[in-house]
């Protein structure tokens, strides 16, 4: 059928450069409005549009994503971007620190790869207009941040809003180039794959289904390569440090399509979110400790020493698991990060927006320690990928922090995550570039969307009981410290609570928040599951039951693979149409 210029939004999508209408459509149901793209990225974070940016140039590019397109987690990075940039350090070091970090677990090819195109994709950010920080006393070097788990300083940073000037920059560039078009407001709900659509052959991806967050339409998006850049999972947990949309949605899309799904027990969790009822997720960065920020219990003591000789530096998995034993041995809601040792100019001056921020909660850095708990934070584990984001489905790619490439091992070593999603998502899109005509899909048309007899949801309150249970249920049993017992527990209510949603998402029209649900539900299940089957604590698990690493085996990534339609990953979006 062909589009309907009669349709304002078919108008709008017709002229787009990257994405031609095949069909008009209906709210949530019946016709899909298909748009035909050379390559589709969903997510908008640092992966997503530097991967658009790369492709942009020489290729059609439709770009989705589901909230602000300036809203990812790539927005709120404070701490900046871990790179070799002095001369008194070196790769193999950063190298080391990695490994010695990941617990054993490290793809050393992957890092070796990772690390050492650190610093030509720097240049390359600085010649696009991101401007790292130089000394004060001397406008030459580089101001280079000191983490957790590093031996040099090595972290380029822009103030404390590295990820805000990245996006801004990012955006800005984008915006730029007529081949790419990016639409907001656009959620993915699931990939579509021949192998769904009952083709001969191998199973690849043709695209994904969206939801229109403005309309509440259903489109289709068919195109010859997709990238997830969909980002982490924080939300599956109570207290986080990442902003609401982060809810892993690229690793559900990928678990329920069949992809293999790796290591998920290893959640970093932050040590040092504030501890403010009204602070949502706001994150103290680690950089703090770099700068002689000491973490102290009620009582003034330090106490990360008794867990680690290099105390307040130490790695954030001990760091986090100390302030949680500490937290629960004294009974305290909170730890404190003391750095009124440093003058009001220099906070001012390296911390502007923590500064600000603890200002306006009636904190003053330079006067008072800062109440914080631990949050989480990052997930190591993701869909497997190399490290030009190639899958195991042809067609599809996965990039940045909804990737595993190998890079992280069993813990994150900290500012390594930009670091990863720049270096992927340029070699992602070269991989794109050479091979433009490699995985042509088939010339199938996606089928329509039949929401069969659901009706608009009178019943919200369901929805939001049911987040509330799967956060807290994580955080209470599949937190910074597990035991067998307590992951038993958990896998029960959440596939309990996976039911209850697989009734509703059939009986109800689709909506952000339903289809959000589904997906921290199908994380956490994932969480469980990789958790369950690591007998041994290592990295950022630690199990009460097994509280070493295994020495009798050698070290081995967890893997989830269900085929689509098998009895975990029951694919929902089929069955409610019906196929
Ligand atoms: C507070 C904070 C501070 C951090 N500080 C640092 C740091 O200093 N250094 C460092 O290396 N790392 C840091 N990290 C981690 C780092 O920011 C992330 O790992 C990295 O930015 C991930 O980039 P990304 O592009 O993969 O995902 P994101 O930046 O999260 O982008 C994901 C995008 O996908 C979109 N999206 C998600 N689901 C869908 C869907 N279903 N449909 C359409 N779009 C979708 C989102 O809206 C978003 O635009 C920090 C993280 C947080 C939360």
């Amino acid at each position: 059928m062909s589009s309907s210029p009669q349709n304002p939004r078919t108008l709008r999508f017709s002229l787009a450069a990257a994405g031609r209408v095949l069909y008009s459509s209906l709210p949530n149901g019946g016709r899909v409005t298909t748009i035909e793209t050379d390559v589709l990225v969903i997510g908008s974070g640092l992966a997503g549009l530097m991967c658009a940016l790369r492709l942009g140039r020489e290729s059609g590019v439709f770009l989705a994503s589901k909230s602000d397109l300036s809203e990812s987690n790539t927005r709120y990075a404070q701490g900046g971007i871990a790179c070799v940039i002095s001369a008194e350090d070196s790769i193999e070091s950063h190298v080391q620190d990695t490994l010695s970090t990941g617990g054993g677990l490290c793809r050393e090819d992957v890092v070796r790869a990772i690390i050492g195109a650190g610093p030509a994709h720097v240049q390359a950010l600085e010649a696009l207009g991101i401007s790292f920080k130089r000394r004060m006393e001397d406008e030459e070097a580089y101001d280079l941040g000191q983490e957790g788990g590093h031996s040099h300083r090595r972290v380029l940073h822009a103030g404390d809003i590295t990820g805000q000037e990245l996006i801004r920059v990012l955006l800005e560039e984008v915006g730029k180039i007529p081949a790419v078009t990016m639409r907001p407001h656009l959620m993915a709900i699931d990939l579509v794959t021949t192998g769904w659509l009952g083709l001969p052959g191998e199973n690849r991806c043709l695209g994904a289904y969206f939801l229109d967050r403005d309309t509440g339409e259903i489109l289709a998006v068919r195109a010859r390569a997709t990238v997830l850049a969909t980002g982490g999972a924080g939300k599956v947990y109570l207290y986080t440090s990442n902003p609401d949309g982060a809810t892993g949605d690229g690793m559900a899309l990928a678990w329920r399509a069949g992809l293999p799904i790796l290591n998920m027990e290893f959640v970093q969790f932050h040590p040092t979110c504030l501890y403010h009822p009204q602070a949502k997720s706001f994150l103290i960065s680690e950089a703090v400790r770099g700068e002689g920020g000491r973490l102290i219990n009620s009582a003034g003591e330090s106490f990360i020493e008794r867990a680690d000789p290099r105390g307040s530096l130490a790695p954030r998995d001990i760091v986090a698991r100390a302030i949680d034993h500490e937290m629960k041995t004294r009974g305290d809601p909170c730890v404190y990060l003391d750095i009124t040792r440093k003058s009001v100019r220099f906070l001012k001056d390296r911390f502007p927006t923590l500064y600000k921020t603890c200002h306006q909660f009636g904190i003053d850095m330079a006067a008072d320690p800062i109440p914080v708990v631990p949050a989480a934070h990052y997930f190591c584990g993701g869909v497997q990928a190399g490290i030009d984001g190639a899958t195991a489905m042809p067609g599809l790619y996965a990039i940045g922090e909804t990737a595993c490439t190998g890079l992280h091992g069993a813990n994150r070593l900290a500012s390594n995550s930009l670091l990863e999603a720049l270096v992927c998502s340029t070699r992602a899109a070269q991989t794109l570039l050479e091979n433009p005509g490699a995985s042509a899909p088939p010339r199938v048309a996606i089928p329509d969307w039949r929401p069969g007899d659901a009706v608009p949801s009178d019943e919200a309150v369901v929805v939001e009981h049911n987040w509330n249970e799967v956060r807290t249920c994580m955080w209470d049993y599949v937190g910074i410290v597990r035991t067998n017992k307590r992951l038993e527990r958990a896998l029960r209510r959440i596939q309990n609570i996976r039911r209850e949603i697989k009734t509703y998402y059939h009986s109800y029209l689709v909506n952000a928040d339903l289809l959000e649900l589904r997906n921290i539900a199908a994380v956490a299940e994932c969480i469980i599951r990789c958790a369950m089957q690591r007998q041994e604590s290592r990295g950022l698990h630690y199990s009460l039951d097994a509280p070493t690493p295994d020495r009798l085996h050698p070290a081995h990534d967890t893997l989830l693979q269900d085929p689509p339609g098998g009895p975990v990953s029951a694919m929902d979006a089929l069955e409610r149409q019906g196929v």
